[in-house]
């Protein structure tokens, strides 16, 4: 056993405890073979929160044999759909319970407003756990005609096996969700590796999966060094599964780690690079809306983040003009004030990561419009920056910043915006604003994207797919199609009537 943390909070004018070892077999307990620990920062004001412990290679090992006993015994095909479904739907309500104190911790840890960590990551990932605890007992195969007379076949979903969960940092609680849910409902078991830079809410939530009274090894949580604990987890031979959400550089270092073990099934939420096309005949105000909370959200750490927006020429004057203006509304501060629409970046070195790129954006020649100035004040803080005059070889017109940084552009046609949007290795998000509906079909058909937002933009449903085409990753989260990942498919074929000679 390991003692938890004690936090202060202020704005909840009282201390929360927060387990700090590693969560295997339902109890928190020290490393096997390892002392290191994890500091667990607080963005907004760079001081030290607590330490957690940090798993070892062998730790994994651990964990995973706890993940697969389980597997073997209480869950798997052990447990019906309608005890999962039940068990699910309670660890929803018991995260809807503790959603302020949640909130609060993910404000701490990631830097978030407080208030967006409680109504919308809490508030949907409760949904998201309800939406799959319906799926429970819903897990079908087929009956397939083969021969009328003596055979039949038929199909089983059968759950994949112990799956390692490999998230980030940006959504920690929200990425936790989306990943527990389906895996949970078909009747997986889970190793789950949070980022290292945000540990402290996924042991958080551990707490509560054994409340809610999940079997022993079913979720097991180990914070870790990505190329230590996520490693370990990706070459994993008794690891049948890893979902990963992350950069493109290490979901790549994952498939080949999963090529080079056991061939496991893998799937990978990458990163982005998304367009906002605004044609002339869009709502502007509205367009300018969407746009600015496109690249303000989460403080840009979005991977659909539209880091992009290229602009019709007859419009782009007034258009750039009531961007600034709604990006201007957006109050950066701490998260744990409430009026705070926007917090710092994750750490010092996403801090210089994206400072990095504003550097590049002015000395490549583009023209930072809004922001681009540091602040003297202690903290990770960055003001959403705009820039014009952009190049497509830029760095800032390239690359995924996973910041407040937008590149904004101008077209002249149709065939021009729709060869800029999908002039990326990425394909996630895209956004396009018209009112002329067969130009938003034609448009949404020819994006080069996971995901399309016709006169909107980020917003996503628990039970519509999620995920992305080119390097933006493989595979689909949310929605039915999400089971299909957690699944293994079986087919039986059945003799009732024919006999050899
Ligand atoms: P990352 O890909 O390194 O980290 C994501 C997760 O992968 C973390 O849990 C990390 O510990 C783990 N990891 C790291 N190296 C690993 C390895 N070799 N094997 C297995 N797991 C490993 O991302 P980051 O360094 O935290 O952020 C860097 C950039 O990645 C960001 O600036 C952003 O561009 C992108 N990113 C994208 C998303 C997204 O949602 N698509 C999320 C976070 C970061």
């Amino acid at each position: 056993m390991v003692q938890p943390a004690i936090i202060n909070v202020p704005s909840l004018q009282k201390s929360i405890t927060v387990p700090t070892g590693l969560f295997i077999n339902n109890e928190f307990v020290p490393s096997a073979d390892s002392n290191e620990v994890i500091p667990a920062i607080n963005p907004a004001t760079e001081e030290l929160i607590c330490n957690v412990v940090a798993a070892s290679s062998k730790d994994i090992d651990i964990a995973v044999a706890a993940a697969r006993e389980a597997f073997n015994t209480t869950w798997g095909k052990n447990v019906t759909g309608f005890e999962r479904s039940r068990l699910i739907n309670k660890l929803a309500d018991l995260i809807e319970r503790d959603a302020q104190e949640l909130a609060e911790l993910e404000t701490l840890n990631n830097g978030k407003p407080v208030r967006i960590a409680r109504d919308f990551d809490i508030g949907d990932s409760v949904q998201c756990l309800r939406y799959y605890a319906g799926w429970a007992d819903k897990i079908t195969g087929q009956t397939i005609e083969v021969d009328n007379k003596t055979k039949l076949a038929f199909t089983r979903h059968d759950p994949i096996g112990v799956c390692g969960q490999i998230i980030p940092w940006n959504y920690p609680i929200n990425m936790w969700a989306w990943k527990v849910a389906p895996a949970l409902a078909v009747g997986c078991t889970i190793v789950m590796k949070p980022s290292e830079l945000t540990p402290l809410t996924a042991l958080k939530l551990s707490e509560l999966i054994k409340e809610a009274g999940f079997p022993p090894g079913v979720v097991n949580t180990v914070p870790s060094l990505g190329p230590v604990g996520g490693a370990a987890l990706a070459a994993h031979l008794d690891v049948d599964k890893v979902a990963f959400t992350g950069s493109t550089i290490t979901g790549r270092k994952i498939l080949e780690a999963a090529a080079k073990s056991n061939l496991k099934k893998v799937s990978l939420e990458l990163g982005g690079k998304s367009p906002h096309l605004v044609f002339e005949s869009a709502d502007l105000d509205q367009a300018a809306s969407w746009a600015a909370l496109g690249i303000c959200y989460n403080s840009g750490q979005d991977c659909t983040a539209g880091s992009r927006v290229y602009v019709q020429d007859t419009i782009y004057d007034k258009f750039v003009g009531l961007l600034v203006e709604k990006v201007k509304q957006q109050v950066i501060g701490n998260g744990l004030e409430e009026q705070s629409g926007g917090g710092p970046v994750v750490s010092k070195g996403q801090y210089d990561r994206v400072w990095g790129y504003i550097d590049s954006g002015k000395a490549e020649g583009a023209k930072a419009i809004l922001g681009g100035q540091k602040r003297a004040s202690k903290g990770y803080f960055v003001d959403p920056t705009i820039f014009t005059d952009i190049r497509p070889d830029m760095k800032i017109v390239k690359e995924e910043i996973f910041g407040p940084v937008l590149a904004v552009g101008k077209f002249t046609s149709e065939e021009e915006a729709i060869k800029l949007a999908n002039a990326t290795t990425y394909g996630l998000g895209a956004g396009l604003h018209s009112s002329d509906a067969n130009q938003c079909m034609r448009v949404s058909s020819a994006l080069e994207a996971g995901t399309v937002w016709v006169n909107q933009y980020n917003i996503l449903n628990n039970n519509v797919p999620f995920g992305g085409k080119k390097q933006s990753g493989i595979g689909r989260e949310l929605g039915s199609y999400a089971l299909d990942e957690y699944t293994s498919v079986k087919a039986v074929h059945w003799n009732f009537g024919e006999t050899l000679a």
